[in-house]
Parts: C-alpha cells; structure tokens; sequence
C-alpha cells in the first residue's frame, strides 16, 4: 500500500486530502506545520508527499529545499494558492516534482498521485525471476515451470504476476491492475481482471477453489502472498 505524507495546516483541507487519499487505498501521514513535515518525511519514507507552500514554523518551499539536500528524492507535490503563482517556478526549482493549485479538483490530483507513483514504481529495478510454491517464473524470458514442468503462460498472466509480485503483500485494487497490465488501449471491465485471475489460478494454484498464493481481498482486489 502506498503511504501518503500530507503537510498541510488547513484543517478542512486536511480532512479532504486524508479522506480521498485513504478512500483511493493509501496510508496516510498528516504534519501540520513544516517541521513536522520535515521530520515525517525523513522519518516515515513516504512514497509521496502533498505539500502546502504556506506552512507555520517552515515554508514549505524550505521544507522541500532541505528534504533535496538531504537526499530524500520521494516525490513532492506542491499545494499553490492562485495567488501564489511565483511558489509554482520556487517550488520546481527547489526539487518539487508537480504542482496544483488550489482550489483544484480532487480527481485530478489523485490522478497526478497515480501518474507519480507509477513513474516512482518503474525505477524499481524490475523482477526477472521468481519463484512461489512449485512455480518458478522467469520474466525475462516469458519462461514457467510448475512442479518442474513447462507451464504455459500468456504475456498478460505474466504482465499479471509481476505486477502483484512486485506488490507482493499488498492489496492491488482491480482498477489498479487494468491500470498497469491493459493501460489504456482498451476499456476492459473489472469483470475482465477477475476472469483472467480465476485463469490464473487454474495454472498456478495446488487447488484452485482454495488459492494458496493470489488471495482474493474482499471487495477490495487481491493480494499475492509466497
Ligand atoms: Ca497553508
């Protein structure tokens, strides 16, 4: 799951951003003033923080001039006023990955979340092979053996396990799986994912009807465990 540091002062903004954030999935962190946001965001290793301009104690621009110097490269996200249109050129030129300003819709910041976590989990340095229960995975070569058999596999099975392995112990949502294995080439249903998982569990699991490795999570998504 990602975690999520807002540092922000306001306190119905606050309320808004943890609420969307936590209904999108996310851990969420709150600092209220640019210290606090200084020290969680050392402290917490936050996969990305939302980050207010105008803060008590430490702006927010020095809150994100100080993580840079440190080495902190989690992603930012600045949170301008209108009136603030200089904060949007200080905060990039200071390490800021992005910026909205305020007011702005909800949608589009979680869309920019997404966008950011996305291009943060690519760099990751990818899984070329795998091994669960008797199945080994090779993802470099499109290669499975179950039980030292050959497994016959599709590109979108593997696009499929190494998307969960690579969140392994994590609920992945199914919008988050047609995010990542289909993008935006077509626009499958959520139906969709579940058919291809129930696929999946067929060729991987000891016994199907009672998976062992991709868990089902309650209205939620999946989960793949070891
Ligand atoms: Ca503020």
């Amino acid at each position: 799951m990602a975690k999520v540091l807002i540092i922000e002062d306001e306190p119905n903004m606050v309320i808004g951003l943890k609420d969307s954030c936590e209904y999108e999935g996310y851990e969420v962190s709150v600092a209220r003033n640019g210290k606090e946001g200084l020290e969680k965001a050392s402290t917490e290793k936050p996969d990305i923080i939302l980050l207010d301009v105008m803060l008590p104690l430490m702006s927010g621009i020095d809150v994100c001039r100080t993580l840079r110097t440190r080495g902190i490269d989690t992603p930012i996200l600045m949170l301008t006023a209108r009136s603030q249109e200089i904060d949007k050129v200080v905060g990039l030129e200071v390490g800021a990955d992005d910026y909205v300003t305020k007011p702005f819709s909800i949608k589009e910041l979680l869309a920019r979340i997404r966008a950011h976590l996305r291009r943060a989990a690519k760099q990751v340095v990818e899984i070329e092979s795998f091994t669960f229960g008797d199945v080994e995975l090779n993802f470099k070569r499109y290669a499975a053996r179950k039980g030292g058999r050959a497994l016959e596999l599709s590109a979108r099975e593997f696009e499929i396990l190494r998307y969960l392995i690579r969140h392994r112990g994590e609920i992945v949502t199914r919008d988050q799986l047609l995010d990542e294995v289909w993008g935006y080439e077509s626009s499958p249903v959520t139906r969709t994912v579940d058919n291809h998982i129930a696929k999946l569990r067929q060729k991987v699991e000891q016994d199907p009807s009672a998976p062992q490795h991709i868990i089902t999570v309650h209205r939620l998504g999946y989960r793949f465990l070891e």
